[in-house]
Parts: C-alpha cells; structure tokens; sequence
C-alpha cells in the first residue's frame, strides 16, 4: 500500500513512476481487513491519530477517483464500527476532542458510524489499474537488491544485472524495509508482525458494521462474506497458518457473534505488517542518500493512513510545504524509539 500509495499520488502531480516489486504490488497489503480506522484510536499518539485521521478524512474522495481510474470497485463502505469490552466514556472523550462522531449504544458499547472500510485486494487491483491508467508502469516479479550511486546521489536501482535509473527513489519495502537494500541502512526499528485471518462464507451472519472487542474484530463485506481478525506474532516473515491459532480465533469470533458457531471459516491466511514502535511510520529521506526517500512501518494502519501519508511524502519530495508537522516521522525520530519502550508503556 504504502508504494502503491506514493505511486499514485506522485502520477495525480504529473510525474512518471515506476513501481517495482519482488512479488505482487502491495504483497501484505491484500492481507487485511482493510478497516479504515485505528482499533482503539485512543490508545495511540498525536503523530498516529493525525495520519489516520488524515486517511479516513480522504478515504471516500480516493476510493472514488480511483474508480474512475480503474474497473474494479474498492468496495468503500461507510458501514460504522460498534467497540464493546472497554469503557466507552473513554472513546467517548477521545471523539469529542477530534471532533469525530460517535455515542454510547443501550448495550454500553462505543459507535462509531463514520468509520468505514475498504476491501483490500479489491483496493489494489483497482490501484495498480489506475497507476496503469495514469501513465505509471509496475513490474512485478522485480526483485531491487541494491542502488548505485555517485557520492550520495542514487543513481540507479539495480535488479539482478538490470539497472533502473530514475531521479527519485523510494523505497517502500513495507516489513522488508528493516532489512539492508544493497550497502543502504535499513530503515530502524521495524519488523514484520504476522496477522492471521479467517473468512466466513455468506449466510453465516447479518453483521452490518465492523465489530470489535478485546481484540477482535469482525468485518461483514458487502457481499455477505465475514473476515475475523487477526494475530499480532513475532514470528520473522513466516507467513504461514497454525491450526490453533485459528481455532482460537475462530472460538472467540463465535463468542463475538453466536451466529458463527453454525459454519466453519471458509478461508485462512496471515500476512506481515510492517512493525513500527508505536505504530509511528518513517516518511524521510534516507541518510544515506540526497534523492532516496523511505515510505514504511505504517504497522496495524497502513491502509488507513495510506491517503495522508503519501500525501505527506509527496509533498516533501515535490518541496512543497507539509500539510502535517514531519518531524514525528523522521529516520532520527525512528531511531530514538525502540520496542523495550513501548513494551514498558
Ligand atoms: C492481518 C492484517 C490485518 C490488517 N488490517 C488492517 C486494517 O484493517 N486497516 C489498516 O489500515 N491496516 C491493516 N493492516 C496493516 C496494513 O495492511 C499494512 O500497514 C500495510 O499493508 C503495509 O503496506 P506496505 O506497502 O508498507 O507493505 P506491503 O504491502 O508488504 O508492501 C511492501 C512490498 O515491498 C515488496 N518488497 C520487499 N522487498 C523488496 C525488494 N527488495 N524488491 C522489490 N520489492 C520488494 C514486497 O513484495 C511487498 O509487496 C493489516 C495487516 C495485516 C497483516
């Protein structure tokens, strides 16, 4: 998402782009529940609430030019988000301070109708349809294993014996990017955190908004199908299942919504989000290179942020003035932050 979303917003100013990637475009990115919204919003800092915030403010204008871009629907549904299992008057506060909608329901849960979702294969095929649309160019199967460069300018990105030249680059490696790309520093702090999924078939509920408790949430999508999520595993990039993984999250899913307890998930998989300390991404340029910029470690909500955020990066490499104060998502700022940290909060 975060290079699909950099790549979109750089073609919408004018500029040629070339989107590279070892896999898919957007290869975790397809993984999740697409709910466009922090899960607890109130948990998280300024620096995370002003991206998301950002994000879902955008969300309903992009999903519709993006459409008008592409053939597939991004399946933007404004379906809302009802959050049991905490003290509401928390929530509460958090919306009236952000000027957010939101009230206490008879059941003593949080809702929030505003809160919407998108669907999240759907979003990038419909994005790399409409990248393809705007003049962009995506090669897939692209694998970049270094940079050559002329003092601290990047010059190139090199693929196998293939180089790709280019007066900007920015590296959106998503979990991979707390990896070495080439002699480069990987970018501090981030590692992936695998999220497991289940999908419900349609008939097994009448769910009608995303549904969240104690860590659980359940997501209907428009054609009746129902997504359960999700895992947060420190387990490197495995990206595979584990049968009792799935059998809790199924057993909780039922505890949420009884309904469920009359079918079995249709589908499982995981994916490995891009694990930031506090959730707080790095939109800077590298320090190893002038013309190199970093756009990763967007973690649980990269999707969400995915308008604000590359708007932010695209107006720092265009030079134009930020539209939100930077500084929280500097490389220096990644640096001083560490997981011990947020581990002790
Ligand atoms: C289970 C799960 C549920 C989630 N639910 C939500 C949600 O409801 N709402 C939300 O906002 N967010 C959610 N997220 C988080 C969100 O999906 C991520 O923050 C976001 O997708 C990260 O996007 P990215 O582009 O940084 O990473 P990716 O999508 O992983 O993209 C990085 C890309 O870089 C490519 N790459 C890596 N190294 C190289 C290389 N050397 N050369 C070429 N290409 C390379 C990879 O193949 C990959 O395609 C969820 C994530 C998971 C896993």
């Amino acid at each position: 998402m975060a290079g699909l979303s950099a790549a979109y917003e750089l073609l919408r100013h004018g500029q040629d782009v070339v989107l590279a990637d070892i896999r898919r475009a957007g290869q975790s990115s397809w993984a999740g529940a697409g709910i466009l919204c922090p899960l607890l919003p109130w948990d998280y800092g300024e620096s995370v609430n002003r991206l998301a915030l950002g994000g879902m403010q955008t969300w309903p204008e992009w999903a519709a030019t993006i459409t008008e871009h592409s053939k597939t629907d991004p399946e933007y549904w404004a379906c809302g988000m009802e959050i049991g299992g905490n003290t509401p008057e928390t929530g509460l506060e958090w919306a009236r301070q952000h000027d957010f909608p939101a009230k206490i329901t008879p059941e003593n849960r949080l809702w929030l109708p505003t809160v919407g979702q998108v669907r999240n294969p759907r979003v990038i095929a419909a994005m790399v349809e409409a990248i393809t649309d705007l003049g962009g160019k995506i090669l897939p199967g692209c694998e970049i294993t270094g940079i050559r460069s002329v003092g601290k300018k990047a010059v190139s990105v090199l693929s196998g014996q293939t180089e790709h030249a280019a007066d900007t680059f920015i590296w959106a490696g998503g979990a991979w990017a707390g990896l070495a790309l080439g002699q480069s520093q990987p970018v501090p702090n981030l590692r992936p955190v695998r999220g497991q999924m289940l999908l419900y078939a349609p008939g097994s509920h009448t769910l009608e908004h995303i549904l969240y408790r104690d860590g659980l949430y359940l997501v209907p999508r428009r054609d009746g199908h129902l997504l359960a999520g999700s895992t947060t595993e420190n387990v490197g990039f495995d990206t595979g299942t584990t049968p009792e993984i799935l059998q809790n999250l199924h057993e909780a899913a039922c505890e949420l919504l009884p309904t469920l307890r009359k079918c079995l998930p249709v589908r499982s998989w995981s994916g490995l989000r891009p694990g930031s300390p506090d959730n707080i991404p790095v939109i800077d340029r590298h320090p190893d290179y002038d013309n190199l910029w970093v756009h990763a470690g967007h973690f649980r909500y990269g999707v969400t942020m995915a308008p604000a955020s590359s708007r932010l990066l695209v107006e720092m490499i265009l030079g134009q003035a930020p539209h939100i104060d930077p500084t929280p998502y500097t490389w220096s700022a990644a640096q001083a932050r560490s997981w011990q940290a947020e581990a002790a909060c």
